[in-house]
């Protein structure tokens, strides 16, 4: 006789036992087909199928986030970047919009292998909108990863064979590499190599690349040699140009920074003038 747990009973029509919510029965009806009879297995009632099937969504879910978690850590390599976020953008930059529409435009433009390439002054955003990039793509479980030349040439530095492969390779893992600030690396010939390489590769796995740079359109379209033209070639048939100008953002955030630290010091200032005079020390 098979137990009758406390969310069942025993339905006397049928002689199966049954679930209290849903009244779908626990127990299916199989013939013997030796003895005659029947055998009464117990199955699974609609909601118990239910409760399986969210326990196995909930896992995906915490497995997804993990993953992006994990992700996150590998393609932000700097702490930093982690606050280059939409929610964080003040609104004041007009570009953004453009970066914004990127990003809801993203399986097309990974599907056609469109990159961006972001030119404009120094401080005017250009990193804050590829980060923003970054991080609303890597919440969406897409492996980018946000970097720059010198810290690939490090990487590279004293790598060869397989090793050195292998890491080329890895780039090619991901479905968006950034490139920040390109043009601020040494440009020597051994630096210049490796770069064609990378950006190379990039082009030949056919995944978009976005590359930020404080360099003039003008000066990528007209370089000083064969070697920079060959990388700067690669970048302008692949990455769509948009100009940062105007506003330099650092100053702003400069100045919200002196303000912030204005208060700060005035206020522990004057806390510390209270307990001086606490203790009588004034
Ligand atoms: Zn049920």
């Amino acid at each position: 006789m098979t137990e009758i747990r406390e969310d069942e009973y025993l339905d006397p029509a049928d002689g199966l036992l049954h679930c209290r919510k849903c009244g779908g029965p626990r127990q299916a009806v199989i013939p013997d087909p030796f003895k005659g009879g029947s055998f009464k297995p117990r199955c699974v009632c609609s909601c118990q199928q239910e409760a399986k099937r969210r326990r196995k969504e909930a896992e995906e879910r915490r497995q997804r986030m993990e993953r992006i978690k994990r992700r996150k850590a590998q393609g932000l390599q700097e702490r930093y970047l982690y606050g280059y976020t939409f929610a964080n953008d003040n609104g004041g930059n007009p570009a953004m919009a453009k970066v914004h529409a990127y990003v809801d435009h993203w399986p097309q433009a990974f599907k056609r292998n469109i990159g961006l390439l972001l030119f404009g002054d120094v401080g005017t955003g250009k990193s804050f909108a590829a980060g923003c990039i970054a991080n609303a793509l890597l919440d969406r479980d897409i492996p980018v990863l946000m970097t720059n030349f010198p810290t690939i040439l490090a990487r590279l530095c004293g790598t060869f064979g397989e090793d050195r492969t292998g890491f080329l390779d890895s780039l090619g893992d991901y479905d968006l590499l950034i490139i920040d600030d390109l043009g601020a690396e040494r440009n020597t010939e051994y630096a210049l190599e490796q770069m064609f390489s990378i950006i190379d590769s990039r082009y030949r796995c056919n995944k978009p690349l976005i590359v930020t740079t404080n360099l003039k359109l003008d000066e990528l379209k007209h370089p000083p040699d064969l070697a920079h033209a060959r990388i700067y070639d690669r970048i302008l048939e692949r990455c769509a140009p948009i100009l940062f100008a105007g506003k330099n953002f650092r100053e702003d955030n400069a100045a919200s920074t002196k303000a912030a630290a204005r208060q700060i010091i005035t206020s522990t200032a004057a806390s510390h003038r209270q307990t001086a005079t606490e203790k009588g020390e004034l």
